[in-house]
């Protein structure tokens, strides 16, 4: 390692199996993106697809193209896609609404599923999202809801009766340490609790295993590593096993039975197809329906065997040339449990991560000190890592990150 080279590091490019698919994707020359966990960039396939639909479906057969083109189940299909990269058995997803109305939606459902329960278990570190969606449901229900925070080691001794689900995200954002998901959800089991997952940083990035871990419910971002664009829509999961007595509470028309029927009555749709609300958004839905299937083309587990090389040497090389400079790893060290991304910790970390981008390394800022690196194995090369790395010590050399105009915070960080 001590000897490493620029040219031996791009000599795996050179091997790189998964090295085909950068060309898929419309990225701005000489820039190197670290941010596709946070919105993945465009695949040329959705180019091509959003103009058709505009063009031609929407363009040509206006209101027949939900029959024609299918734009009526696009929901369906979509999710059944997803399904496949997830581990779920078909008739188990579907695409809707965002991530955060999907946690309502199915946290809504598990309370009803678990009557007599009151609690819901999460991590104090969740994402904060899905903790303020606990939160609103709770003000609902006049606050016959209990949020139970815990930190990671906690969880299993904060399982009791009186907890109806247990709430975790999977990949966690700010530390991309991974969850062991079979062992936490045959926890929430043993307590006779339903596991709620979120899958915002997985998807797409690692290979899961719904099914096989028993897993309940579970949530999803379409814009992160699915590559589906601003506000793609998001996707949830029902375990089958619990699609026939589980309700939701947004009973919009898109859920019922027989939505064309227009009976002043709701009667929840059979399967997955309950738990839509209302009408589809069909641009987002071919744009997303496009990233995922770029996603579906590639070997998941080499996806992830790249990711985990490609954070490992990301690592190895900060603390090689970066030394000194006061960061502190936020990520696990072992790449089992790390997610495809690296966190550092650094005091100046907001104008450090300005300068970066300034100089075209894109990464991202989490409060209240932590850099983020998105690893996406489709599109970043190992040469981006090297490259990536040589930027981070100049800054730091240079002091380059101490000027006010990169002390300015953002809306968006
Ligand atoms: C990105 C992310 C979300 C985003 O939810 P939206 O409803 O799409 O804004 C939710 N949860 C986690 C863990 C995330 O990382």
């Amino acid at each position: 390692m001590s000897g490493l080279t620029r040219d031996e590091v791009a000599a795996r490019d050179a091997d790189d199996p998964l090295a085909p698919f950068r060309d898929r994707f419309l990225l701005p020359d000489g820039l190197i993106y670290l941010d596709g966990n946070s919105l993945g960039p465009v695949p040329k396939a959705t180019v091509a697809a959003v103009a058709r639909t505009v063009e031609v479906e929407w363009g040509r057969d206006l209101i027949a193209a939900w029959n024609k083109h299918g734009w009526i189940d696009l929901q369906l299909r979509v999710g059944e896609a997803i399904g496949r990269l997830i581990g779920a058995q078909p008739g188990e997803v579907v695409v809707a609404d965002s991530t955060s109305v999907n946690l309502f939606k199915l946290l809504a459902a598990a309370l009803r599923l678990r009557p007599g329960r009151r609690a819901v278990v999460s991590e104090r570190g969740n994402f904060p999202t899905d903790l303020y969606i606990v939160q609103g449901l709770g003000g609902l229900l006049g606050g016959r809801l209990e949020l139970r925070l815990v930190e990671a080691d906690g969880i299993e001794a904060a399982l009791d009766g009186g907890v109806a689900a247990l709430m975790l995200t999977h990949v966690d954002y700010r530390t991309g340490r991974v969850h062991d998901m079979a062992r936490l959800t045959e926890a929430a089991h043993a307590a006779g609790a339903l596991a709620l997952w979120d899958l915002a940083h997985s998807a797409g990035a690692l290979p899961l295993d719904l099914a096989g871990c028993g897993a309940d419910l579970a949530v999803g971002c379409g814009y992160k590593y699915l590559n589906g664009g601003p506000g793609a829509p998001a996707f949830l999961y029902v375990a089958e096993r619990l699609q026939g007595e589980a309700r939701q509470p947004l009973a919009g028309w898109f859920g019922h039975a027989r939505p064309f029927a227009f009976d002043p009555e709701y009667r929840p749709a059979a399967g997955i197809t309950r738990f839509q609300c209302g009408t589809p958004p069909v641009l987002s839905l071919r744009a997303l329906e496009a990233g995922v299937g770029l996603a579906a083309e590639a070997d998941l587990r080499l996806v992830r065997a790249k990711s985990v090389a490609l954070t490992d040497l990301f690592i190895r090389l900060v603390e090689r040339e970066c030394g000194g400079h006061g960061f502190a790893l936020a990520s696990p060290r072992e790449g089992a449990v790390r997610g495809s991304q690296v966190s550092l910790r650094h005091p100046e970390g907001y104008p450090i991560v300005q300068a970066l981008i300034r100089r075209g390394v894109v990464g991202d800022f989490r409060s209240p000190d932590i850099l983020r690196f998105g690893f996406a194995p489709l599109y970043v090369r190992y040469g981006d890592v090297w490259d990536a790395v040589a930027t981070l010590r100049e800054v730091m050399e240079t002091r380059a990150w101490d000027r006010p105009e990169f002390k300015v915070w953002a809306a968006v960080t």
